[in-house]
């Protein structure tokens, strides 16, 4: 007998992650996806140690070496003249202080990898959870053909316009007034940007601009704000005009035209949030990922705490059994809204930092900036383990 059984809404990252760490601690779980057919969208991610480190203990090191990029480092310049402001370095010195690599990877390149953690059966596709209801002794899914699933706890992996989060907040996504273009460029095309690896960073007035080479280094993945106070689309397929987005970014250093000159298509994105919650869990339903904690992506997080949530979920329950789930899930509320909490004022606050116009405010953030190796500023971020900070537990913690 499975010692409970779990039902996961969503096969994002934070869905397949999770389904990976409960089926290493033995823990039953089938995981439902609207999507017809799994799929990620064409865009890079960056993987921080803090994520990494979990995937590792999660079988996927070699899988990762070979898809991803470890970039040296994460550099960030100066919109016009392109002078260095800030260099952190990473590759072999992140290895060494934080014990696992920073890497650059294709999101479909990512989920494919997580998708081979799970056995075939367990992902259940053009599955549309439409309501979730529980009792005292069971949580229930209501799928859009009409059957319903039960089990011992649910949790909410579907993304920020989560309907399992519905159950739990009354709450709608805010628009950030920022939008977002992204694109994929083959590496041939921009080989300067290839020499040596790296994160790079461009701030302006109003805009910034972010690359990174992915698929091994195939191809280079940017991204690149655009305010706009009328744009409310939010989809990955809504294509975004190359033309336009030049437009935008007039002026702007060589590396950075260059580059978006080099993409042959770019999506536009409108940039959403939610304010952070007080309560992760509602008897037997729970979140994880986007859905729990949206944030927008200028600290580069969602994806790594989402990855965060489903190691320290998994460690919660494992052991927990079906009557131990409510302490379960309130150590887990306990341990994890804090930091991603953080993490979401965070992202907010970077937008005003990120798109400051030339002038004193500018000049202070950049005298701020070091380019030598340092001490790392993102000890608390990169050194966190997610699975040593649930292990930590007071006796009256401990599910019964
Ligand atoms: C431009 C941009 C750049 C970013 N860069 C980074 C980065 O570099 N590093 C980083 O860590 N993060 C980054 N992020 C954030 C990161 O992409 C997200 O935090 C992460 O993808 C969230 O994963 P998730 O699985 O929680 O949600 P999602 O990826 O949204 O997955 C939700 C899944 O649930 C399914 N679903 C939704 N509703 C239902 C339903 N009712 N029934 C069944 N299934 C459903 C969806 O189809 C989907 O498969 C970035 C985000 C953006 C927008």
């Amino acid at each position: 007998m499975p010692q409970m059984t779990v039902a996961v809404v969503g096969a994002g990252i934070a869905g397949l992650t999770l389904a990976a760490a409960l089926r290493r601690a033995d823990i039953d779980v089938h995981v439902y996806e609207r999507a017809p057919q799994l799929s990620e969208v064409g865009a890079g991610v960056q993987l921080a140690p803090n994520a990494t480190r979990l995937l590792h203990r999660l079988g996927l090191g070699a899988r990762l070496r070979e898809i991803s990029v470890a970039p040296e480092a994460i550099e960030i310049h100066r919109w016009d003249d392109g002078a260095l402001l800030q260099r952190t370095l990473l590759g072999e010195r992140c290895r060494r202080r934080f014990g696992a690599p920073y890497y650059t990877v294709h999101r479909a390149d990512l989920h494919s990898a997580l998708l081979s953690l799970v056995p075939s059966g367990r992902v259940h596709l053009a599955a549309r959870c439409t309501a979730v209801s529980q009792t005292a002794d069971a949580a229930r899914l209501h799928l859009a053909d009409g059957t319903t699933v039960e089990a011992d706890l649910v949790v909410g992996a579907d993304g920020i316009h989560s309907v399992v989060r519905d159950a739990l907040v009354p709450d709608r996504p805010r628009y950030s007034g920022q939008t977002i273009y992204r694109g994929l460029v083959p590496a041939e095309r921009v080989p300067y940007l290839l020499v040596r690896p790296r994160v790079r960073l461009w701030f302006g007035p109003g805009r910034h601009c972010v690359c990174y080479p992915v698929s091994s280094g195939r191809q280079v993945s940017f991204g690149a704000t655009v305010a706009a106070s009328d744009w409310q689309q939010e989809s990955w397929s809504a294509r975004g005009s190359v033309d336009d987005l030049m437009q935008a970014y007039t002026g702007w250093h060589e590396d950075v035209t260059r580059l978006i000159g080099a993409a042959e298509v770019v999506s536009r994105w409108a940039l959403h949030d939610r304010d952070s919650i007080s309560v992760l869990a509602h008897g037997r339903v729970t979140l994880v990922g986007d859905a729990a904690h949206p944030m927008l992506p200028f600290r580069a997080q969602g994806a790594n705490q989402a990855i965060e949530d489903a190691a320290a979920l998994a460690g919660c329950l494992a052991g927990a059994g079906s009557k131990g789930i409510a302490a379960a899930l309130r150590h887990y509320e306990r341990v994890r809204l804090p930091r991603t909490s953080r993490l979401q004022q965070e992202s907010r606050d970077s937008v005003r930092t990120f798109h400051l116009a030339d002038g004193a405010a500018q000049q202070d953030r950049d005298a701020a900036g070091s380019v030598t190796a340092g001490p790392d500023p993102d000890d608390w971020l990169f050194g966190y383990d997610a699975e040593q900070a649930v292990a930590v537990r007071t006796t009256a913690e401990t599910p019964v």
